[in-house]
Formats: C-alpha cells, sequence, structure tokens
C-alpha cells in the first residue's frame, strides 16, 4: 500500500507535508531510515486530519536533530526522559522524532526503561496492532506504507488487537488507551483483547498506577468528542469502581447529558470539570474523596466536587420554585463556577434554567455604584458596618429597587434614620 503524495498533502497540509518531507531528505543524507510512526499513520489511513506528528529513525537521533537545526527553522528543541524529541519550528508547529527503542517493564505498571533497539523490537513494544504501521518518509519509500502485524486490516475492520498478553500488566494506561479508541473510532475488541482488559481491571492494576499517570488518561478521554462512549466502557468494564466511584452509569443520563452539554461548547471548551459532576453524580462523600485521590485531583477541583454534591439538589429545588426572588437567585448561585453551572442548567428544569440565564446575564455582575469613600463622606465610621451597609445596597438592588447612584445614597440615607 502506498498512499499518494496528492493524497497525503491534503491530510498533513501543506505546511507539515513540506517539513515531513525535508526531514525525509534529511535522513537520506544522512542514509538513515525514517518513517511516520503509530497513531499518525493510523489516523493518515483514517484520513483524520493531523496534528499529531511522530517520526522513528533507526539512525542517530543526535546527529539527527543537528542536522535538522541546521536546515529549518527550530525554536526549540525538547528531550524527554523516554528517548524522545519534541522539535517545535518557529511557527510553533512540532514533531516528535525518536530513535527505535525497546522498552521493559521492571514490575508491572512501573515506568518502562528504555533502550535503543531495532525497528522490529520498536514496533512490538507498541499498544495495538492499529497503532504499529510506518510509513516511509525517504524518497524511496515516500508514502509507503509498512504493515508487519496486520495493523491496516484491523483499521479496515475496526478491531483493536493487543500485541502480546502482558501488555496491560505491564501498562495498565493501555486500558484507557483501549477504550480510548474504542470510544473515538467506534471500533471493537477483539476476543482475546477484551478478556485481557477484564482480567487486568479484576487483579486490581489499575491501583498501581500513579495517580497522575490516571489523571492524564481521564482527561485525555474527557477531551474527545466523544467522551461519554469513553466513559461509559470506563463504568461497565469496572475501571471506574478501581477508581472509586461504586455505581454503574446508565447510557440514557450521559447520552442525554452529553446531547445538552453540546450547546456549551463553543463558548466553554472541553468543561472536564462538569463532566466529572456527571461521572461523580450519585457518589457518596466518601466516594468522590477516593477519586479525587486516585485520579490525582487538585484540592480546587475536589472541593468543586464535594460542593456541588452538597449543594445541588437544594440549589434545584430552590430554582425550580417560581417565587424566589432575584436576591435569592444571586446569593444561591455565587459561588458556584461556570463549570458547575452549566451540570445545573443542564440538569434543571425550565424554571431552573430561566432563573441561571437571568444569573448570568443580569444579576451576576451587580454591585453596589456607592463605595466606602461615599459612606465616609456620609459619616458612617469606617469599619465592618461599610460591608453590611454595602451588602445592603446591593441586596436591594438585585431586587430591583435602586439604579442610580444617586438612588443608592438615598437608601443609605434612610437607613441611617432607622438606626
Ligand atoms: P492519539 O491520537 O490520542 O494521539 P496515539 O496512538 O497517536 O493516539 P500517542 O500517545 O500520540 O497515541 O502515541 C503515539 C504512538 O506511540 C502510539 O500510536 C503507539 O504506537 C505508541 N504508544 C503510545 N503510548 C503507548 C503505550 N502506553 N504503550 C504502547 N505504545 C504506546
Ligand atoms: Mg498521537
Amino acid at each position: 500500500m502506498r498512499i499518494k503524495k496528492t493524497v497525503l498533502k491534503k491530510i498533513l497540509g501543506e505546511e507539515i507535508f513540506k517539513r515531513v518531507k525535508s526531514i525525509g531528505e534529511i535522513c537520506e543524507g544522512m542514509s538513515y531510515s525514517c518513517y511516520l510512526i503509530g497513531g499518525t499513520v493510523r489516523d493518515m489511513i483514517l484520513k483524520v486530519p493531523q496534528i499529531d506528528i511522530d517520526i522513528v529513525t533507526e539512525g542517530d537521533i543526535t546527529s539527527l536533530i543537528t542536522n535538522i537545526s541546521k536546515k529549518l527553522r527550530l525554536k526549540r528543541v525538547l528531550r524527554s526522559q523516554f528517548g524522545t524529541t519534541k522539535i517545535i519550528f518557529e511557527d510553533n508547529l512540532s514533531f516528535d522524532i525518536a530513535q527505535t527503542r525497546k522498552e521493559s517493564y521492571p514490575y508491572p505498571a512501573s515506568l518502562p526503561v528504555v533502550e535503543k533497539s531495532t525497528l522490529g523490537e520498536d514496533i512490538k513494544r507498541r499498544d495495538f496492532t492499529i497503532n504499529t504501521l510506518l510509513m516511509g518518509i525517504t524518497k524511496k519509500d515516500f508514502g509507503k506504507i509498512f504493515d508487519y502485524l496486520e495493523g491496516i486490516n484491523d483499521i479496515e475492520t475496526g478491531i483493536i488487537r493487543v500485541l502480546h498478553n502482558k501488555n496491560f500488566i505491564d501498562d495498565p494506561t493501555r486500558i484507557f488507551r483501549a477504550f480510548r479508541f474504542k470510544g473515538r473510532l467506534s471500533f471493537r475488541f477483539d476476543r482475546k483483547t477484551k478478556k485481557l482488559i477484564d482480567n487486568a481491571i479484576k487483579i486490581g492494576i489499575i491501583k498501581k498506577l500513579t495517580p497522575q499517570r490516571i489523571r492524564r488518561e481521564i482527561f485525555l478521554s474527557l477531551k474527545e468528542k466523544r467522551w461519554h462512549k469513553i466513559v461509559l466502557e470506563f463504568s461497565r468494564s469496572g475501571l471506574l469502581r478501581e477508581i472509586g466511584i461504586k455505581n454503574k452509569i446508565a447510557r440514557r443520563t450521559i447520552n442525554s447529558f452529553e446531547k445538552k452539554l453540546r450547546d456549551f461548547i463553543d463558548i466553554k471548551g472541553n468543561m472536564e470539570l462538569t463532566k466529572l459532576l456527571i461521572i461523580t453524580e450519585n457518589a457518596k462523600k466518601k466516594e468522590i474523596e477516593t477519586f479525587s485521590q486516585r485520579v490525582g485531583l487538585k484540592k480546587k477541583e475536589t472541593l468543586f466536587l464535594l460542593e456541588m454534591r452538597n449543594k445541588k439538589r437544594w440549589i434545584l429545588t430552590s430554582l425550580s420554585k417560581k417565587e424566589i426572588s432575584p436576591k435569592e437567585i444571586y446569593w444561591l448561585l455565587k459561588l458556584i463556577p461556570s463549570d458547575g453551572l452549566i451540570y445545573l442548567i443542564i440538569k434543571g428544569d425550565t424554571q431552573t434554567r430561566k432563573k441561571i440565564k437571568l444569573y448570568l446575564d443580569n444579576l451576576k455582575d451587580m454591585k453596589a455604584k456607592i463605595k466606602g469613600e461615599d459612606l465616609k463622606k456620609l459619616g458612617f465610621k469606617e469599619g465592618p458596618l461599610y460591608k453590611k451597609i454595602l451588602k445592603m445596597v446591593l441586596d436591594e438592588k438585585l431586587n430591583g429597587g435602586l439604579t442610580t447612584k444617586k438612588e443608592e445614597i438615598e437608601f443609605v440615607r434612610r437607613f441611617m434614620l432607622s438606626l
């Protein structure tokens, strides 16, 4: 199989295509082999527009990077501890380049120990057949696909297949990856892969991962377009239970949540925190605490989940009442961050949504026009009373009583007289 240059240009975009070609030429000049590899090639075959470019060579990476820096305009070169190098071009496009390497795992779920290897070994260390493809970028095999493990067939038939039995034990983040690819691409697992995943989860391998690694995988999954499908897989497989959430998530609940959430995506981005609220929706306090700890959530994020757990029912009930005043709405919602408000809008009835809209459009940024100095002029002594008066003014404004500064001053005067 060979992908035509015209097709490649279209998938990669003119700029990336040009640079990939240049790197191929530089390798050629050094008599190094050079390929695009892994997810990059998978996505190319699926015709997904590219942003992630992974390049591999059997040649010496240091000399290659030196030569690339001489010929292309790079802004930075970043080396990672796992033998990959990120080159960042002056216009911020970036490629990952690595020398072929193999990995070994001293114990289950450990980080890999990396050493140089042949191309064959580099392919064998990968997670699924769909991620093992290579595409030549040197002149003689530009666009040619090298498929040693029948990855093309699995891409075409939509199958996620592991390379070996210890796959998930060596690196349990691959369980998250498997669900991510399944959800993203609507693929299915081959029988053995499914069994290995079930088994790895059952023996508690997830608990061996560090919170940082779990966090990374969870947040990557929540950024996906079909995040709800992936979360459902996490729930059904028992993976969520391993990170603290006991109850299963219902397909209907998460699907309808996702549908409504889409309305906000343009304004609010990925909304990972809102999505965490649906994941932890029926969880007890203790479960949320365990979840937060296993997923390495930050203190602020944990507090957000716990606060929302405590308050959401009360807020939703209060807002669904017709007679609630703007002042009450304001103080009810004031401390809720926007990710929480979106959750409430989605969960609430028509009345509730109307109230939150009123809050966002009219109440949220309302402030008293008078300041401390005005109170001073009116003869109040500086102190805690200032805060109380300003709050009274704000409350009156929220309920529509005061508009101009003059009216506010008048209101405070009347208050003085009543003291
Ligand atoms: P995505 O589209 O989400 O970026 P990807 O498959 O490209 O998915 P990357 O994390 O970008 O994933 O990694 C690039 C390639 O490196 C993969 O396609 C795979 O071949 C290999 N790889 C990455 N992570 C692992 C892992 N945990 N175990 C084995 N191979 C991996
Ligand atoms: Mg990638």
